[in-house]
Parts: structure tokens; sequence; C-alpha cells
């Protein structure tokens, strides 16, 4: 049987950091350094071009802070090319060791789980939990029919569309644990640098943390910087679009 996946895929870089990273480490690092901040760009350019990621902005969160940088994760998903590429990426890293099953939670996060299965050689089927939330706490439950397809010895990659707290990984990782089965890994398209799982193998196409500030230590006000309250806005007033059964019909 294989080794473990190296952690973290090579994504780890942020940008202030990144030049005297680069000017100190050896010249064969500065190579390995230099192929992964151009990816993570290129992976950046792709949710750009979805208009999942927004950056260079000032924007205003739903939380009253302030960012420069803002990801809708709704759109993360919806030019399938795209997202067939960057599961292609995340089944490439995860070759080397077998998949009996990729396992994800959500309607994003399982777009993108079907893409990483199709192209990972194994071949593993793909299975989905829902998210809930019982007596006042978040949970996941696997639908009964999936059951039988995770169980003792099963290998099992977890698929996230993008992992802030990890609260929901953690979820998985139980519920594949509890019935025997064994995680392999996690690949997501972007993870916050400070996010780690007990040492469970994580390969992300993105891997930043945007800093956020209150409205009065923001450096982005001072510069005077108009402030993008469209998300908020978008938020607050605008409702989903609907369609409801009529009586009768
Ligand atoms: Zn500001």
């Amino acid at each position: 049987m294989p080794g473990s996946p190296q952690g973290f895929g090579v994504l780890q870089l942020r940008g202030p950091m990144f030049k005297e990273e680069l000017m100190s480490a050896a010249p064969r690092k500065d190579a390995v350094a230099m192929e992964s901040e151009v990816r993570e760009k290129i992976h950046l350019e792709i949710l750009k071009r979805t208009g999942a990621y927004h950056a260079n902005d000032h924007v205003l969160l739903p939380s009253g802070h302030h960012t420069s940088e803002y990801i809708e994760k709704t759109l993360v998903t919806t030019e399938p090319s795209f997202t067939e590429g960057l599961g292609a990426v995340i089944a490439k890293h995860f070759a080397p060791w077998p998949v009996d099953v990729v396992l994800s939670t959500g309607p994003a996060a399982l777009i993108l789980s079907h893409c990483v299965a199709r192209a990972h050689p194994s071949r593993p089927v793909v299975v989905y939990g829902m998210k809930g939330m019982a007596s006042g706490k978040r949970r996941v439950t696997l639908p009964v029919e999936f059951q039988r397809l995770i169980r003792e010895g099963t290998t099992v990659l977890l698929v996230e569309d993008l992992v802030s707290t990890g609260s929901t990984l953690e979820l998985l990782i139980d519920l594949v644990e509890q019935m025997g089965a064994q995680v392999v890994g996690v690949g997501c398209l972007w993870r916050r640098t400070s996010v780690e799982l007990n040492g469970k193998p994580m390969f992300s196409l993105v891997s930043r943390d945007f800093p956020t500030y209150s409205p009065e230590d923001c450096p982005l006000c001072r510069r005077g910087v108009p402030l993008n309250e469209e998300f908020v806005r978008r938020r607050n007033q605008r409702r989903p679009a609907s369609a409801q059964e009529r009586r009768g019909s």
C-alpha cells in the first residue's frame, strides 16, 4: 500500500510573503514555489472567469467587516469545462492512491466531486451526504441507499469546494470512520490557510486567506477606495427566484 499523499498540496503562499520566501529559498525550492504560484494564479483566474472570485475590490461583508477579495460560493461550479479541468487536477494529485468512493456534501461540492471521480484512475463511485441541523447542531447524514458502498476497508476521498472552518469536513471524516472506512485525503478548490484537519492529507488548488478589517482599521477606507456594498445588498434585497405548484393543478 502506498504511503500517504503529501499534505496541503503545494499552495501555501500569500502575496506579501512570497517575494521574501523566494529570495531566501534554495534554487530548487524557488522553482517549486514559482510553479505553485503560477498554478495558483491560473486557478484564481479560472474562478474569476466564472464570476465567483472578486479581487482588488473593497467589499462590505455581511459581518460588517471590509475586505479586498470576495468569493461567491454558488458560482464556483457554473462553468462545466472549468469544473472538469479543476476536478482533473485534484484527481491527478490523488491518482497514486486507490479510491473506492468520492464523498462530498452540498451541491457545488457534488458537481466538483463528479469531475474528480470521472478523472481518477480507480473509477470510484460518487456518493453524497446531506447537511442538516439536529438539536441546534450541524450534522451530516448519509442516505440509506449509499450505506452499503462505504464499509470496512473502503477508501474514501472527500471533496469540498471551499473550506473555511473545516467543520463540514470534520463531520464527513467522523461519518466515514464510524463506518469502518478510511479517508485517503481531502481535495478542494479553495482552502483558507488557517485550516488543518488532524493531519488528513489535504490538497487545494488555491490556498489563501484574505484579511478582513473592521471599518475603523480598514486600510482601503483610509485610502479612500469606494466601498462596494453590492454583495450585502444583494443578500438582503434580492429574493431567490422560485416557482410554486398551483393548487388543483
Ligand atoms: Zn474599508
